[in-house]
């Protein structure tokens, strides 16, 4: 019978989710009033509602390109599947950006491994089954429907153990995102950039449209009471020490290390959790091995 303050995302707040993951939450164009979540568990009654601070966190970071290049691992490591990302060879990347051409990822048949970054986006038609898993208000939030559950789980045997899990952000449409990446492109072009600076700029800032895990409905941003926003000292709290020894056991991995951004070309997110299922969680995290290490991806 709990209930968590959460924050919001009405919030007028650019997510800083991470040099290259950062997307918006919401429209710059909202209100940036102050609003209020309550965040449900499964068992569901209100006990606490907590009042965001309008709280303004702009992350302007320089995007690390990615390496193309692309080796062929060895068989004879311990990496075991599977599903190797492949561009799909009958879809293109459905938008047309100068500069932007990500593969479009090809859908394993375990869904939840799916490999979602700069290099590898969404189908544009991807849709998954969503399921509230925290009431909030004016926007529930929501992940994949099995992701959602085993969020809620995972929520629950932390608060628990002393350790309250504050969702910030889970699924992001890709037409949403859309609309972000289109409006931050308007801005620089407004600002006297031609379309193709104007393009590359906002990529600096946001994930194109389709290229973002939170579209996928597998990934959460958790933060903790008292947080207002992302932040890398999230990794010093009791809910980043719970989720670093529990999270796999229902399903969830960090998946920006510290010491992998050069697998993931992302900077470290102690406060963005992908969901892959427990299994494939569990060997990743015995592994020491991040989500490209997992599926073999140079
Ligand atoms: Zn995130």
């Amino acid at each position: 019978m709990k209930k968590i303050g959460a924050l919001v995302l009405l919030m007028l707040v650019f997510s800083s989710c991470g040099a290259a993951e950062i997307e918006p939450e919401t429209t710059p164009a909202a209100t940036a009033s102050p609003a209020t979540a309550m965040a449900t568990t499964s068992t569901g009654t209100a006990a606490t509602t907590t009042t965001a601070t309008t709280t303004t966190a702009i992350t302007t970071t320089t995007r690390t390109t990615a390496s193309t290049t692309s080796t062929t691992t060895s068989t004879t490591n311990t990496t075991t599947t599977t599903q190797r990302p492949s561009s799909n060879p009958s879809g293109a990347y459905a938008y047309d950006y100068p500069g932007i051409a990500p593969a479009v990822a090809a859908v394993p048949g375990d869904p939840y491994l799916i490999y979602v970054s700069r290099d590898y986006a969404l189908p544009a038609n991807y849709s998954p089954a969503l399921e509230v898993c925290v009431e909030s208000y004016p926007e529930k939030i929501q992940m994949e429907a099995a992701a959602a559950k085993q969020y809620k789980a995972m929520y629950d045997a932390a608060l628990a153990a002393g350790a309250e899990l504050v969702p910030y952000s889970g699924y992001r449409s890709i037409a949403r995102q859309k609309s972000n990446f289109d409006r931050l492109i308007q801005t620089n072009v407004d600002r006297g950039h031609s379309y193709a600076e104007a393009v590359n700029l906002a990529a600096q800032e946001i994930l194109p449209p389709g290229c973002s895990e939170h579209s996928a409905g597998l990934a959460m941003d958790i933060t903790r009471p008292g947080y207002w926003d992302t932040r890398e000292d999230f990794e010093t709290t009791k809910e980043f020490a719970w989720l670093t020894a529990h999270a796999q056991e229902y399903g969830f991995i960090l998946r920006y290390p510290k010491d992998k951004f050069a697998r993931t070309q992302i900077t470290y997110e102690p406060w963005h959790w992908r969901y892959v299922g427990v299994g494939p969680a569990k060997v990743m995290k015995a592994r020491g091995q991040c989500l490209e290490e997992y599926l073999g991806i140079a």
